[in-house]
């Protein structure tokens, strides 16, 4: 299997991503998600196929930012389960290891 085709600039594809809606591959038809490949360092990412060629692509998901961070600090020493800060409230974060990561997007948030 070729290796995935990196997707720079991403920003709107992105955007998509979290809102769960449909994102438009680069060459026809849409991108499906195969898988979230959590990295060192905190950022993930994204595997995607083309729904038309079948090519498939990467996508670099940024690392928390530090407002991310409070937020679900702020969450946490309030007692209440934190959700993603980026697909929202449907979306709480799980356990991995030492950190508390959004199973969707493969961002760890927090260190617990
Ligand atoms: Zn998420």
């Amino acid at each position: 299997m070729a290796e995935p085709k990196r997707i720079e600039k991403a920003r709107q594809l992105l955007k998509e991503y979290y809102a769960g809606q449909r994102m438009e591959s680069p060459n026809g038809g849409f991108l499906i998600l195969l898988g979230i490949r959590p990295q060192e360092g905190g950022t993930a990412v994204g595997v995607f196929e083309c729904s038309a060629s079948s090519l498939r692509y990467e996508i670099v998901i940024p690392k928390a930012t530090r407002t991310e961070r409070k937020k679900v600090r702020d969450a946490l020493q309030q007692g209440r389960d934190p959700d993603c800060p980026r697909h929202g409230s449907e979306f709480r974060l799980v356990r991995a290891e030492k950190n508390l990561v959004c199973s969707h997007c493969g961002v760890a948030y927090a260190r617990v």
